[in-house]
């Protein structure tokens, strides 16, 4: 009996998953500068329990918060007796959740995983069946693609690379999806990103030239506990799953932990929060491998780190309002890679900056990068503006995914085209 008991307490801790009834995502958009103080102070109340999904900046730009149930009435009250004007912009997370647990069940039903040829790429997935897919991958494109293992996660997770070589000894461009782990719509673009790759190659004469004279990197779930946590516990878990030191809340961000103006604004000393920066620089495994691949490898180019949403390319700096050298031209490669981006489907787009165009954020990875020599580091913001966040509907996935290579593509040509 005993046995049994826990067992079923054991199936019980596999199974819960967090659920989101009737919590909303609040859309706010303060005023004036006070207003934006006052909705920041929000988050010094833990027992609201607000989940950031886009943090406080400046007047006139939106907030979005995760509201429980429970705080709802609360917020509601403080933001209408602040005279500050919001919009609920879903109502109920959980009836999304359910259509996307719906969604996955079927998408999986009708997908046969053994080839990458059968591979559903229209729906979620999960980390297992992602790495299945890196391995299919491989074994199917010999002498074109390779899989790396650059370190292990904070519970032990392989930290897998995608390889795309032709040669030997070339300059690389790097492409990251999923260090946030919520985002899933980058680790599913990702995807589609590999099976690209492999099809264009010897067919798309731009592909083919680009892959004869770079590699491609690609980690696609950058954030692997946070991934497994987000399907298996809490579909809103953004951070990494180390614990910290005299706190009972678990994770750091692993876009506020690199170094480059480490502890500096826009990133929080509190691990209770979503932007919490970690005890020191490095401190993330998750991290800490890239850094030390970065390192090691010596020639990469280009520096592309993949998250969602707002629908943004950024480039540096977040940390600093000063300029980077080559401002002026990376501001024109963002111009033509959003004019690629927004061809396809209409999908309108901004850029710039991260400083500017968001908000401060310091420790982020493409100020790392930058910093380290690769000059052509940039960061998506993918699909949507807002309408379902990090819940964006499966269907969303392939024209996602379509649009940004679109991007990406003008992006890797002209690392190609620039050698410095
Ligand atoms: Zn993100």
């Amino acid at each position: 009996m005993k046995g049994v008991l826990a067992l079923l307490a054991l199936v019980a801790a596999v199974t819960s998953l967090e659920n989101f009834t009737g919590q909303q995502v609040l859309r706010i958009l303060p005023a004036n500068e006070e207003q934006v103080n006052l909705v920041w102070e929000l988050e010094n109340f833990e027992d609201l329990q607000l989940d950031f999904w886009q943090e406080p900046s400046k007047p006139n730009r939106f907030i979005d918060i995760r509201v429980p149930f429970f705080t709802l009435q609360d917020v509601k009250i403080y933001l209408e007796s602040n005279n500050i004007q919001y919009s609920i912009m879903i109502h109920d997370l959980q009836s999304l959740l359910d259509e996307e647990k719906r969604d996955m069940r079927i998408g999986r039903a009708m997908e046969n995983a053994r080839s990458t040829d059968t591979f559903n790429y229209a729906t979620y997935h999960t980390f297992d069946e992602i790495n299945n897919f890196i391995d299919n991958l491989v074994a199917e494109n010999p002498g074109l693609v390779s899989k790396i293992q650059i370190g292990r996660s904070y519970e032990g997770r392989p930290l897998n690379v995608l390889k795309f070589s032709t040669g030997a000894n070339r300059p690389a461009f790097w492409i990251d999806t999923g260090i946030h782990s919520r985002e899933w719509v980058t680790q599913a673009s990702g995807i589609w990103f590999a099976k690209k790759i492999v099809t264009d190659y010897g067919r798309d004469a731009s592909l083919t030239a680009t892959l004869n004279k770079l590699d491609i990197l690609l980690e696609i779930v950058t954030n692997p506990d946070g991934y497994v946590f987000s399907q298996t516990s809490n579909r809103m878990w953004r951070k990494t799953r180390s614990p910290n030191a005299g706190s009972t809340c678990i994770g750091t961000d692993p876009n506020r932990n690199w170094d480059a103006g480490f502890g500096g604004g826009g990133s929080s000393s509190n691990p209770c929060t979503e932007t919490y920066r970690g005890r020191a620089a490095n401190s993330e495994s998750e991290v800490k491998a890239i850094v030390d691949y970065v390192k090691s490898h010596g020639n990469i180019k280009g520096f592309v780190s993949i998250h969602s949403y707002s629908q943004m390319l950024l480039f540096p700096y977040g940390y600093t309002t000063t300029r980077v050298r080559d401002y002026a031209e990376l501001n024109t490669l963002s111009r033509t890679a959003v004019n690629a981006l927004t061809s396809l489907y209409g999908t309108a787009y901004t850029y710039g900056d991260i400083y500017t165009t968001i908000y401060q954020a310091s420790g982020g990875t493409i100020d790392w990068t930058y910093n380290q020599g690769i000059k052509y580091s940039f960061s998506f913001e993918l699909r949507d503006t807002g309408r379902y966040g990090f819940a964006l509907p499966a269907n969303q996935i392939i024209p996602t995914a379509q649009e940004t290579w679109l991007a990406l593509t003008k992006l890797i040509e002209h690392t190609r085209d620039n050698p410095y």
